[in-house]
């Protein structure tokens, strides 16, 4: 499932080639992708207008569309946003097309189907329910570590689904709560508000590490994720713990453990993380 750095990475490869181009026509395969509006007023609001902006928050890429249209995208588990020309095979889990000026497109796939799309007008993005509930986003520069202290103060549960908990902070999916837990040398099921100062601020600091350090590697392809050329990641060749149940640990050699929290696989090293 992409998560923040596979969502930066899709912005990051689509914006520069796609920014400023027309939507010419749109053509919407899959209706349950369109959330809303209905799908003929999705491509009527959409058809004849310039795509102004890009931006992300948390897993959620935020298209803007003329003056006063953004279009919120969420690719749950399996959508790729993939910029081509015209004339490319079109795969059959194609789900929307956004036909673009000069024999290009942007097409939506998703295999799975889970994957979403809000148009709103600019004007209720902020008070839009999924974009509200969102905490910090775990890149946003000004959440600051005096920032994050105060945030896990009083937090009761154990860390691993804190960091999972969009409204707590937004980006972090399964893959790197793993990585970012071993990076931190903590425990996946400490209890939040148990953390000593310097556990916090290492905690911190492994949620900017590896999340930028994803990014720099455009992203995880443990199997779907693509950028928005269609290229695969390059950070699944540097996970440290995640899928790496019975391998050893990069840093002290004992083999890395795998438990089930919350019906999903927490990877970790008994040793490191305390
Ligand atoms: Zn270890």
């Amino acid at each position: 499932m992409p998560e923040l750095p596979e969502v930066e990475t899709i912005l990051r490869s689509l914006e520069p080639k796609a920014l400023g181009c027309k939507i010419q026509k749109v053509a919407v395969l899959n209706a349950k992708t369109v959330k809303k509006p209905d799908p003929a007023s999705f491509a009527n609001c959409l058809e004849g207008q310039e795509i102004t902006g890009f931006s992300r928050r948390g897993k959620y890429l935020l298209i803007e569309i003329g003056v006063s249209w953004v279009l919120v995208v969420h690719l749950r588990m399996t959508g790729r946003l993939i910029f081509t020309e015209t004339d490319a095979p079109c795969s059959k889990y194609t789900c929307v097309i956004f036909y673009l000026d000069q024999g290009k497109e942007i097409r939506f796939q998703d295999v799975r189907k889970f994957g979403t799309m809000h148009l709103l007008p600019y004007r209720e993005v902020d008070s839009f329910s999924s974009l509200s509930v969102l905490g910090y986003d775990a890149l946003d520069p000004q959440l600051s570590l005096e920032i994050f202290r105060s945030m896990l103060k009083g937090r009761r549960g154990q860390l691993k689904a804190l960091l999972l908990n969009q409204s707590f902070i937004a980006g972090i999916g399964n893959i790197y709560a793993n990585e970012i837990l071993w990076k931190a040398g903590l425990h996946p099921g400490r209890l939040a508000d148990s953390l000593k100062t310097d556990e916090q601020k290492r905690l911190y600091q492994a949620i900017k590490d590896v999340l930028k350090m994803a990014i720099k590697h455009r992203g995880t392809t443990l199997r779907d994720y693509v950028d928005g050329d269609g290229n695969r990641g390059e950070f699944q060749n540097l996970l440290s713990v995640h899928g790496r149940e019975g391998e050893p640990c990069p840093c002290c050699g004992n083999t890395i453990s795998r438990i089930k929290q919350g019906g999903r696989s927490t990877y970790f090293c008994v040793y490191c993380q305390k």
